[in-house]
């Protein structure tokens, strides 16, 4: 059993897409374990793409996730972490599949709807990041 951190980022809340993607999320079979609508700060946001600072897109990166409300979805489930990071499709729009998130709903590599934990590690460290320990289930 896994546990990974998605998130909907501020693009997929504006376009009502939340339902969409949480229902794909469920009908796969994952639990949600945690759930909640979020404005990210500046500070919640550079911590969250740590990884990414330095990078000719961060700033714009950071600007993009903290303009408006994402939704933090805490998922758990066999192989959570490389199965939802296959239902998001891939990072360049040439190369999400039809049938994924990214595939059947944009074609822009910033706004690109969800976040994905892409490890173990990285799925601690995120779900720590934006859920309390008292905000997830047991
Ligand atoms: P993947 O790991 O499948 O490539 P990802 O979503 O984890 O997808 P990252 O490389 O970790 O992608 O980048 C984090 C986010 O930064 C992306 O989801 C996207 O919103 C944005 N991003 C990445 N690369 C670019 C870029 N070249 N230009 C603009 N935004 C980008
Ligand atoms: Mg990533």
């Amino acid at each position: 059993m896994e546990r990974t951190l998605v998130l909907v980022k501020p693009d997929g809340v504006r376009r009502q897409l939340v339902g969409e993607i949480l229902s794909r999320f469920e009908r796969r079979g994952f639990r949600i374990v945690g759930l909640k609508l979020v404005q990210p700060t500046r500070e919640i946001a550079e911590r969250h793409y740590a990884v990414h600072q330095g990078k000719a897109f961060y700033e714009s990166l950071v600007s993009f996730i903290t303009s408006g409300p994402v939704v933090a979805i805490a998922l758990e489930g066999p192989q959570a972490i490389r199965l939802v990071r296959q239902m998001m499709g891939a990072l360049k729009p040439e190369e999400a599949a039809p049938g994924t998130i990214r595939g059947d709903f944009t074609n822009d590599i910033q706004t690109n709807l969800v976040h994905g934990s892409d490890a173990p590690e990285t799925a601690a460290a995120e779900l720590a990041i934006w859920f309390g320990a008292d905000e997830l289930l047991a």
